[in-house]
């Protein structure tokens, strides 16, 4: 039987028609815009700048953001759901690099000034401007209190000094929310700036070259004594770790929807093609080791998937989910992990060739357990809950 993912989250508890609704315009937009220029792009390294403008006319980049600064608000499960469809497109590349607003912004939203939300939310929303998140240094992503980047204030601006690394949409980013030390060692001297670029002193790298995400540039920044106004200060000076801290639940929950989404569609894959290929004179699908093989696929996805949206449901109704939500991320990408290796085992030799989906799906999917906080710091954060 065909399992049809937009089918059946119409059924789902969590979704309802307004949702649905949503679900249905995300997906007009990703089988006009992106599903037929996906391998130019992923060949490319880049999806074109006007692809935020044109998601940002039809209201794709504003889902679950207030009205005021052009969104259209709506509970969790609208931005689960957008991000569900925008994952559609089988890149993980174009996926992060148009959502890299859903990082970069949210600091801006709950702590920032109307004057900060007019000035980077609504262009960000409106796919004017584009907007990255940008915390992990060359020295270290994990340890974020850590971080070494300076910002020394000098009557109205800050003097910001370091580099960071790993960004999603960084060559060609508007402005960047950027953690910086503003203070002494460790958490509590930790500011968020929001850094234009243009600004002099800073700068930006080629794309570096990566195994999977191809469509998503990713660059290294460079602050040299780059003077950024006070006004750009996000909260309070050094309470910038707390801001970043929440910022990673909401980025943990996206990278757990992504995996989920590539688990669904290296699933859906493989079953359409082990009832097609045929080996030994009959199609793969009959043999049981192929159909056991898919089954895990599936009941994995499907638990993975369920869990998440349990946590994203307690998420929305205010509920601390600190720890679940690293299980929920940890979970997911091991399903992930373990469906694309057997996709790709599944679709034999042709699992290894580029142009196929599979072959995709398995290299996008190795960021997924380091972004955002790796497996091993989900699991040090879970540990902290069971050994109080
Ligand atoms: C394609 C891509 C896009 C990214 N996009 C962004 C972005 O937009 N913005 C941004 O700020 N960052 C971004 N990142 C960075 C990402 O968040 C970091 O790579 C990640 O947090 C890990 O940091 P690190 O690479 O410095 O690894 P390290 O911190 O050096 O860790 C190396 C290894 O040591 C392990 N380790 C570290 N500490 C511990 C510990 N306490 N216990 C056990 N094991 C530990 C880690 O789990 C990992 O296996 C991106 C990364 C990639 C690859």
């Amino acid at each position: 039987m065909k399992f049809e993912f937009s089918d059946v989250a119409a059924f789902q508890e969590y979704f309802g028609p307004a949702h649905n609704m949503v679900r249905r315009s995300v997906k007009e937009f990703v089988d006009r815009e992106i599903v037929p220029n996906i391998e130019d792009w992923e060949e490319m390294n880049e999806f074109p700048r006007d692809l935020y403008k044109k998601a940002g006319d039809v209201g794709v980049l504003g889902i679950g953001y207030p009205e005021e600064y052009g969104g259209t608000p709506g509970d969790i499960f609208f931005q689960v759901a957008a991000w569900e469809e925008i994952m559609r497109c089988g890149s993980g590349g174009v996926t992060a690099g148009l959502g890299s607003l859903n990082i970069a912004i949210p600091p801006i939203l709950s702590q920032g000034t109307d004057d900060q939300k007019e000035r980077f939310v609504r262009p960000a929303i409106m796919g004017d401007k584009i907007a990255a998140l940008a915390i992990t240094e060359p020295g270290g992503g994990s340890d974020v209190a850590g971080l070494q980047t300076t910002a020394v204030r000098e009557n109205d601006h800050y003097v910001v000094n370091g580099s960071k690394t790993f960004i999603t949409s960084g060559c060609r980013a508007d402005h960047v929310t950027c953690a910086v030390r503003t203070g002494g060692p460790g958490a509590s001297g930790i500011s968020l700036l929001v850094i234009e670029a243009g600004t002099p002193g800073y700068s930006v790298s080629e794309k570096l070259k990566k195994t999977g995400w191809w469509a998503s540039d990713t660059a290294q920044i460079f602050f040299d004594n780059c003077k950024v106004p006070v006004e750009n200060l996000i909260g309070e000076e050094n309470q910038g770790f707390y801001g970043i801290m929440e910022n990673f639940q909401s980025e943990r929950l996206q990278l757990a929807v992504m995996a989920n989404m590539t688990s669904q569609l290296a699933f859906e894959a493989s079953l359409r093609y082990a009832s097609q290929r045929e080996a030994f004179d009959r199609p793969l699908a009959g043999f049981q080791v192929m159909r056991h093989k898919i089954v895990d696929m599936a009941t994995l996805v499907e638990v993975s998937r369920e869990f998440t949206y349990r946590v994203a449901a307690k998420i929305g109704a205010g509920l601390n989910q600190v720890k679940e939500i690293s299980m929920a991320k940890n979970f997911a990408c091991t399903t992930s992990d373990r469906v694309t290796y057997d996709a790709v085992q599944i679709f034999g030799g042709y699992g290894f060739m580029r142009g196929y989906p599979v072959e995709r799906l398995y290299r996008d999917n190795r960021v997924l357990s380091i972004g955002g906080g790796t497996t091993e710091v989900m699991k040090e954060i879970i540990s902290k809950f069971l050994f109080k």
